[in-house]
């Protein structure tokens, strides 16, 4: 029996002053029930709970921890950077090489850097509405786009509709300029497009979707989507906070070249630190303050600890590491499909280069969130349990992605692979 007692005191404790406990909701284990691990530290790929359980973690920090945790060049970065100043609120030369480091290798002429995703995405849809004076949005339902509230618009349901609320909190009127459409359906995008054109100033997608478990586009509907938007004057938007630096040294663009007029970026590039960046091309990029009137702005916005992760995190992802981790991602996800199948479990598992998830259904294949959605969670729920009393940290939802970290070696990868088969026991 594992020992837990140390974590579930500090979550009792932290429920007495933090609501659910947590500061972000999925970390609650709410999904998938249980006590969530409290964790004390981490090192490569491994994540030691207060308890003292050894942990290989699949879900690397929900995807920035592309090195592994404490890598030693990125701590001695941040400690270098800490001990000059922890935060000026005036401009620094890392900020620079940050944004350098990122434009070499990404389809943005400039970007500006902000603290978090949903910055991101909030801020990137100011700016495309302020360069085409239009105030619809057009995104897909199961695609996360953070927290902003017109972003939360039907964030679960398969419907293409106007203006519905996600969530108490956020009007009918902040949403009705969000157009909702199911993933990966040209008719439902034409549609939306002939009816509202004129109206919309850009079309939102992940890059390839991660938020619903890991949905890929179909072949040539990233095009499909940039094409349609630019037909009626409207912008297209690529959200790689997830997987920017992550499936490849340039993100999803590296496997499928379509041209964004703007993108956001988030999680790797901030190297383990609240950091993350939007842009794209410069003529759009100069209607923002203070060269234009699209305001935008930010206290720790691009903190120069921050940055020193970031850049120190992408210099070193090299294309061996990216080949390293695809090569690991491809021999676990082949374990767990042959683990599932043998213990006679129905599961689809969908990649997008190194990311991958697998759905607890019989469906063929997953291509959209009402599909995701309808997948048996109790089973991913046990098979989650027997893994983690095996020393596997999954992400404590079905409908996240597994991420791998260069650090994740011979000896993690068998740990995982050993506690494959009884895991897909407990979930049959
Ligand atoms: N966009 C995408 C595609 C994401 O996956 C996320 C977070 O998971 C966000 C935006 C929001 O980022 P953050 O959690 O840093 O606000």
């Amino acid at each position: 029996m594992t020992m837990t007692s140390r974590s579930a005191a500090m979550f009792d404790a932290a429920k007495r002053v933090i609501p659910g406990g947590v500061n972000s909701p999925v970390r609650a284990f709410n999904s998938v029930g249980g006590t969530p691990r409290f964790i004390a530290e981490a090192h490569g790929p491994y994540l030691v709970d207060v308890d003292g359980n050894e942990l290989v973690d699949l879900v690397c920090s929900w995807g920035p921890m592309l090195l592994g945790h404490a890598h030693p060049q990125v701590i001695e970065a941040v400690t270098t950077a800490a001990a000059r100043g922890t935060s000026y609120g005036a401009p620094t030369q890392a900020e620079t090489e940050l944004v350098e480091t990122i434009i070499e290798r990404a389809p943005a002429e400039q970007l500006r850097l902000v603290n978090s995703g949903t910055e991101a995405t909030m801020s990137v849809l100011r700016l495309a509405r302020g360069v085409t004076g239009r105030d619809k949005i057009v995104k897909f339902a199961g695609c996360y786009h953070g927290h902003a509230d017109s972003l939360l618009a039907s964030a679960g349901s398969g419907l293409a509709t106007l203006g519905i609320p996600g969530t108490p909190g956020v009007t009918a009127g902040t949403t009705a300029d969000t157009i909702v459409l199911p993933y990966n359906d040209r008719e439902a995008v034409t549609a939306a497009f002939a009816e509202h054109g004129a109206d919309i100033a850009a079309l939102i997608t992940e890059a390839s979707p991660g938020n619903m478990g890991v949905v890929p586009p179909a072949e040539g509907f990233n095009a499909f989507l940039a094409a349609t938007a630019h037909e009626h004057g409207a912008l297209f938007v690529s959200d790689e906070v997830m997987t920017g630096f992550r499936v490849t040294r340039s993100g999803y663009y590296g496997i499928d070249k379509v041209e964004p007029d703007l993108v956001t970026f988030g999680k790797v590039m901030g190297g383990g630190f609240p950091c993350a960046a939007f842009g794209g091309r410069a003529e759009y990029m100069a209607q923002l303050a203070p060269l234009g009137g699209v305001y935008q702005a930010g206290t720790l916005s691009g903190n120069p600890i921050a940055a020193a992760a970031g850049t120190t995190t992408l210099k070193l992802a090299t294309e061996e590491v990216y080949a390293g981790i695809d090569k690991r991602a491809g021999e676990l996800s082949s374990a767990v499909t042959e683990a599932l199948s043998a213990a006679g479990v129905p599961h689809v598992l969908q990649h997008a280069g190194n990311m991958f998830s697998v759905f607890f259904t019989d469906a063929p294949a997953v291509p959209d969130y009402a599909t995701a959605a309808a997948q048996d969670t109790t089973a991913y729920a046990a098979f989650f349990h027997a893994m983690l009393d095996a020393g596997v940290y999954l992400p404590p939802s079905a409908f996240e992605v597994w991420f791998l970290s260069a650090a994740h070696d011979d000896a993690a990868i068998d740990k995982v692979i050993s506690a494959l088969p009884a895991a897909a026991r407990a979930a049959a």
